[in-house]
C-alpha cells in the first residue's frame, strides 16, 4: 500500500474512533435526538450562522467518513433549521459527504477490486458506463438503499466524480425533504395530524419512489413508441408449448381475452419431440431389458421379438393419445383463440400473425408472453454438417434402428437416448468431454448410471472432446481429443444432445432491443418481465431452467403478473425446484447437492438410505439406488434431496412438499407410508437422521431406569 494511501486509512481510522470516543454513536441515537435538539436549539438561537456552519460541517463529516448517524442528523436538521434551511443544508452536507465517501472508496480500494473481481464486475462496469447516472438515481431516489453503501460500492465502479455528485444531489432530494419534514415534527411534544403523516410518509415513501422509478424508466423505453388508443386482446400469448399453453389457460380462466399463437404444432416440444416421445420410448426399452432379466424374476426363458418401427410407431401413437390436451379444440372451449401461424412483434402492443396460407393480420394488445421455446443446440464442430445428424427434433421419425449410433452429451437427454437405444439394440458410445456423465448430480450418482449403463452395453466415453468428423471411403468417424491424443470413433448416425437454445431470432426482438443473456435466453426481470414492463416471457426461451414443469410454473406468474401487474406483482419463485432424469436408475433432486453445497460453503449433514435393503424393492428386483437427504446441522430442516433408483421422480415429491411447506425430518419420520412400497424408502432416510440425533444422555438414563425397574 502507497503512502498516501495509508495516510489516509489512518486519517480515516483516527476521526471514526474520536467519533465513537466523544460518544457521537449515543449522542445521535433516536432515543437520545430529543435531548440533543433541546441543547443544539439553545445554542442556535444565539449562533444561527455558526450553528448552520458547525452542522454542515459535522454533517458532511459522519456521511464522509460513512459513519452511522446521519438519519438523525437529518431529523435535526428539520427540527433545528426548518424544511427550508434543514433541506438546503442537508442536501448539500450530504452530497459533499457522499462524494468524499466515494472518492475515499475510489482511491483506496478501486484498483485492487477491478484487478481481482474485473471479470465479474465486467458486466456492471458496462452498465455503469452506459446507464450509470440513471441507476445511481434509481438507487438514489430509493431511500431503502443504504447511502453508506452505495457511496463505497459506487467507489468502485467507472462513472464519473462530478456525475456522482449532482446525480446524488438530485436523486436524494425527495427523500431528504421527507425526513427534514419529519424533523421539523421532532419538537412537538405531542401527537400531532402533521407528525402522523410526516412518518407515514417516511413508511411509504420508498413504495412511491419505487413506482416513481418504475413510472421513468417505462417512459423511456416506450418513447419512440405510440401506445394505441385501444386494445384488441388483453394479452398475446406466443408458442403453444407448456408455457403457452399455461399462460393461455390462466388468462381465460380469469375472463381476459387471449389469443395464443402456434406456427408450429400444438403442444411444442414437450408433446411432439420431447418428454412425450422420450417417456414413452424409454418405456418400451425398459419392458425390452426386462424381458432379457426374466430369470431374475423366476422365468426360465421370454423370447422377445420386435420391430423398432413398431416401438416408433407406438410413440407416435402416444402422442396421438395425448394430443387432444393440448389441442386447439380444447383451448378453443376454455376460452382461448387459437391461431396457426407465426407470430412477430412489431410494436410492444401489436403483434403481427402470419398464416400458412401468408395471410397477415396484427392484433393489438396490452400484453404479451413469449413462449417460444428452445431448440436442440448443433455444436460447430468441423464435418458435422455432412453427417445428417439426429436431434431430439428428428429422431422420432427414424424407422431403422441405427447399427451404431454415437450419442454426444452426457447430460439428461443425451442419457436417456442412449440408454433406450442401447436397450433396444443399437450398439451405443456415448461421447462427454466432462470427466462424468450427469455432471449436476454428485459423483457417485453419475458413477451410479455409469455402471449401470456400461452393465447394459452402452460404451461411456468421459473426457472425450469431438474434435472433427470425417467421412473415409464411405466410413463415418468422430475424432475425439482423450488425454492429448486423437481417439477415431466408427459409427452409423450420430444424436447430438449437447443442450437447447432459447429461440430469440426472428420474431421482433431485436427489432424491440429485448435484450438475451449470456445463456442466450431472453433478459427478464425477477417478475419475467422484458425490457418491456409489458412483455412477458416465460418457459425454455426464459430460462434458466428447462422443465415442462418449470416452464408451467413460469407461465403463472407471467400470465397474472400481465393482466395484473398494475395492482400487485408476484415474483417468480424459484426457491424449490425439483427434477428427474428417466434413466434407469432414475435420478431425481429437489434443492442442494453435497456437490453444490461444498461449492457454496454450506454446512449440511447427509443421511443416506440404500435402497439395496427396502423390502418392495428387494421383490421387486429392483434394490438399488440411495435416498440421500441434506439437512441443516443438528436441525431437520432439509436443503436438498437426491433419489436414485426405481420410480425416484415419484418418490421425491414427498421432500418437494416438505421443502416447499416447511415440514423436516421429523414430520416425514412421523407419516404413515404405506407397507411394502418404494416410498417407505424415505420414511427409512428420516429414520436415519433420527438415528444419528437420538438424545444419547437421555437414552442411557432411560436404559437405566428399565434396569432400576426390573429390580
Ligand atoms: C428429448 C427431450 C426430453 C425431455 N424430457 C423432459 C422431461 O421428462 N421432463 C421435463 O420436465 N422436461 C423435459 N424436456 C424439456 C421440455 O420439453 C421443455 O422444457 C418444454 O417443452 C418447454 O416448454 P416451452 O413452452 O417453454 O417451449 P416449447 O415446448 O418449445 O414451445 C414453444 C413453442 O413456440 C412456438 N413458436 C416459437 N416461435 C414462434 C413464433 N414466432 N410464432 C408462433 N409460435 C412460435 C414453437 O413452435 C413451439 O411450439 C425434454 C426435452 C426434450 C427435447
Amino acid at each position: 500500500m502507497g503512502r498516501a494511501r495509508l495516510a489516509l486509512l489512518l486519517l480515516i481510522a483516527a476521526a471514526a474512533a474520536a467519533f465513537f470516543a466523544f460518544d457521537g454513536h449515543h449522542l445521535l441515537r433516536p432515543e437520545n435526538l430529543q435531548a440533543l435538539l433541546a441543547r443544539v436549539q439553545a445554542y442556535y438561537g444565539a449562533n444561527p450562522l455558526q450553528t448552520a456552519l458547525l452542522f454542515f460541517a459535522l454533517y458532511a463529516g459522519v456521511t464522509g467518513l460513512s459513519l452511522p448517524g446521519a438519519t438523525a442528523m437529518t431529523l435535526l436538521a428539520g427540527a433545528i433549521f426548518g424544511l427550508l434551511w434543514g433541506t438546503v443544508i442537508v442536501s448539500f452536507a450530504s452530497t459533499i459527504g457522499a462524494t468524499l465517501a466515494f472518492l475515499a472508496s475510489r482511491f483506496l480500494l478501486r484498483d485492487w477490486v477491478q484487478a481481482r473481481f474485473g471479470d465479474k464486475l465486467k458486466p456492471i462496469n458496462e452498465g455503469v458506463a452506459k446507464e450509470g447516472a440513471f441507476y445511481l438515481f434509481a438507487l438514489r431516489l430509493v431511500p431503502a438503499f443504504p447511502f453508506v453503501a452505495i457511496n463505497l460500492l459506487m467507489g468502485l465502479t467507472p462513472i464519473r466524480t462530478w456525475t456522482y455528485a449532482w446525480v446524488s444531489l438530485v436523486g436524494m432530494l425527495a427523500g431528504t425533504i421527507v425526513y427534514v419534514y419529519a424533523g421539523t415534527k421532532l419538537g412537538e411534544f405531542r401527537i400531532s395530524f402533521g407528525l402522523l403523516a410526516a412518518f407515514a410518509l417516511l413508511g411509504v415513501f420508498p413504495l412511491i419512489a419505487k413506482r416513481a422509478m418504475d413510472a421513468i424508466k417505462a417512459r423511456r423505453v416506450y418513447a419512440r413508441w405510440s401506445t394505441p388508443a385501444r386494445f384488441d386482446r388483453n394479452l398475446v400469448v406466443i408458442g403453444a408449448g407448456s408455457a403457452g399453453l399455461v399462460s393461455a389457460y390462466i388468462a381465460a380462466a380469469v375472463k381476459a381475452k387471449v389469443t395464443l399463437v402456434e406456427k408450429h404444432r400444438m403442444g411444442g416440444d414437450c408433446l411432439n419431440t420431447g418428454c412425450v416421445p422420450s417417456k414413452a420410448l424409454l418405456r418400451s426399452a425398459k419392458f425390452v431389458q426386462q424381458a432379457r432379466k426374466a430369470k431374475d424374476l423366476g422365468i426360465k426363458t421370454a423370447t422377445i421379438e420386435f420391430d423398432f418401427a413398431d416401438v416408433m410407431e407406438r410413440v407416435q401413437r402416444v402422442i396421438r393419445t395425448i394430443e387432444p390436451h393440448d389441442s386447439a379444440e380444447r383451448y378453443a372451449g376454455l376460452g382461448v383463440e387459437c391461431i396457426q401461424g407465426e407470430a412477430r412483434i412489431v410494436s410492444p402492443w401489436t403483434v403481427e400473425i402470419t398464416g400458412a396460407d401468408g395471410r397477415k393480420q396484427a392484433l393489438t394488445t396490452r400484453s404479451i408472453v413469449i413462449a417460444a421455446g428452445a431448440r436442440p443446440f448443433v455444436p460447430p464442430i468441423p464435418g458435422i454438417e455432412g453427417m445428417n445428424c439426429l436431434t431430439s427434433d428428428n429422431i422420432w421419425e427414424l424407422r431403422k434402428l441405427p447399427a451404431r449410433l454415437v450419442v454426444l452429451g452426457g447430460g439428461p437427454i443425451g442419457c436417456e437416448l442412449a440408454q433406450a437405444f442401447a436397450r433396444l439394440g443399437s450398439k451405443v458410445i456415448q461421447v462427454e468431454m466432462l470427466p462424468r456423465i450427469l455432471i449436476r448430480e454428485d459423483p457417485e450418482i453419475s458413477d451410479m448410471v455409469m455402471q449401470r449403463f456400461t452393465a447394459e452395453g452402452v460404451e461411456v466415453r468421459v473426457n472425450h472432446k469431438a474434435k472433427e468428423f470425417r467421412l473415409e471411403g464411405g466410413r463415418k468417424l468422430l475424432v475425439c481429443e482423450h488425454q492429448g491424443r486423437d481417439v477415431r470413433i466408427e459409427f452409423d448416425q450420430v444424436l447430438c444432445a449437447v443442450g437447447r437454445i432459447a429461440n430469440t431470432e426472428g420474431y421482433g426482438l431485436e427489432e424491440l432491443g429485448i435484450a438475451t443473456t449470456k445463456a442466450r435466453t431472453v433478459e427478464t426481470n425477477e417478475y419475467l418481465q422484458t425490457l418491456y414492463p409489458n412483455i412477458y416471457a416465460c418457459g425454455d426461451v426464459a430460462g434458466p431452467f428447462q422443465f415442462t414443469h418449470t416452464a408451467a410454473h413460469q407461465a403463472w406468474y407471467a400470465a397474472v403478473n400481465a393482466l395484473f401487474g398494475s395492482f400487485r406483482t408476484f415474483r417468480a419463485d424459484y426457491s424449490v425446484i425439483p427434477w428427474a432424469t428417466f434413466t434407469d436408475p432414475e435420478v431425481a433432486r429437489v434443492g442442494l447437492n453435497e456437490t453444490e453445497a461444498k461449492e457454496k460453503g454450506i454446512a449440511y449433514e447427509a443421511s443416506v438410505y440404500r435402497i439395496d435393503d427396502l423390502d418392495r424393492a428387494i421383490a421387486d428386483e429392483t434394490a438399488h439406488g440411495i435416498v440421500k437427504v441434506l439437512t441443516v446441522p443438528g436441525k431437520d430442516r432439509i436443503l436438498g434431496v437426491t433419489i436414485a433408483g426405481e420410480h425416484a421422480g415419484d418418490l421425491i415429491a414427498e421432500f418437494v412438499a416438505a421443502m416447499r411447506h416447511g415440514f423436516g425430518m421429523n414430520k416425514i419420520l412421523g407419516t404413515i407410508h404405506i407397507y411394502p412400497t418404494l416410498v417407505e424408502a424415505n420414511k427409512y432416510a428420516a429414520g436415519v437422521w433420527k438415528k444419528a440425533h437420538a438424545p444419547q444422555a437421555l437414552l442411557r438414563l432411560v436404559e437405566r431406569l428399565h434396569a432400576w425397574r426390573r429390580g
